[in-house]
Formats: C-alpha cells, structure tokens, sequence
C-alpha cells in the first residue's frame, strides 16, 4: 500500500498552474493519475493530441472545464479494434464539452482533445489514463507563422532550459511557452 498526500507533490512545468504526478510517488502499475488546477485561461495539455493505446478519464472536482473533442474513433469501445486514431477532425467540426463539478468524462484510445479552463473560477481534476503507457502521441495547434493548424512538439527552449515550448513541425516556429512563475504556480508566456 502506497500513501501520498497531493499538496506535498512536486507541481510539474504544465499547461496548468499546478499539476502533481501521482503515478510514480504511489508506485502505479498499470495507471497514470495526476492531480490538476488551473487557472482561468489554463489548459489540461500542451496541444490539442491524442494517445495511441491510452483511455483517459477526467474527473471535475471543482470549476468547470471545457474539452474540446475531435470525431470519435472507430473502434473506441475497444482500443484493440481501433481502425483509424489519427483523424484530428476539422477545427469547425469539434464538440465542445463542458463538465461541471463532480461529473466525469472518458476520453478513448485515437480520440484527440484539449481541456481548458474557458471560465473564471479555478478548475481542479484528477486525469486517470490506462494502461500507463500511451503510446504515439500526436499533437496540434495554431502556428502563427504558418497561420494554420500544424503538428508541434514540446521542447526546452533554448534560450532557457527551465521553460518549455510548443513547436511547429513545418516551420520551427515557437508556438507557445509555459514558464514557472514567481508564485510556484505554471504560467503562459506566449
Ligand atoms: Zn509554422
């Protein structure tokens, strides 16, 4: 048996203020689990993505966040059949999902989204993700260089290895960048 308490984690750089891994501190087999808050504005992830092989699970805790969501995949019922994981859907054709406190979502193996927090209240949750290894994951976002929507990939930036960046795999252009605040807590740069 295996005890953590939460607050006492490490907070990871992420796209929220704070995001605690629980998978490694309570020893996880088969399960990753984190621990989020974010901030109005903030996001779940660092590129609208998916996961190959992973289901993932959000619970809302507090706040409401918003998921925006991509077709669902074929097969989604069972990872083992899934025929087709990769189509990210139009950018006008994704739902938007809005899940209020205490309710949950279930995101299958292919399907791509992005959870935000489009409100003005924190948003905490708890993500659960089986099993623990998510396979290929394939991320986008808006490219202001190519002002369309791209593959990116996250780095260290190389003017300071302590932030992170978003980069387009067409052009090399920085996408976005996270940074650890003053506070402790993560933040936005660009
Ligand atoms: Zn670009």
């Amino acid at each position: 048996m295996d005890h953590v308490v939460v607050d006492d984690l490490d907070n990871s750089l992420q796209p929220a203020a704070v995001m605690r891994h629980l998978t490694d501190p309570l020893g996880c087999a088969d399960l990753a689990i984190n621990y989020y808050e974010l901030a109005p504005g903030d996001s779940f992830a660092f590129a609208y993505h998916n996961h190959e092989v992973q289901e993932e699970v959000f619970v809302v805790l507090s706040g409401t966040a918003t998921w925006v969501v991509g077709p669902e995949p074929a097969g989604s019922e069972d990872s083992a059949d899934l025929v087709d994981p990769v189509d990210p859907g139009a950018p006008g054709e994704r739902r938007e999902v809005r899940v209020g406190p205490m309710e949950a979502i279930r995101v299958p193996p292919g399907q791509f989204q992005r959870g935000w927090n489009f409100g003005e209240d924190r948003v905490t949750a708890l993500a659960l993700g089986a099993p623990l290894a998510y396979g290929e994951q394939l991320k986008r976002d808006d490219c202001p260089a190519c002002g369309d929507e791209v593959a990116v990939s996250i780095e260290r930036a190389s003017d300071d290895e302590s932030e992170l960046i978003t980069v387009c795999g067409d052009c090399g252009a920085e996408v976005a960048r996270w940074r650890r605040g003053d506070d402790g807590e993560n933040e936005r740069v660009r």
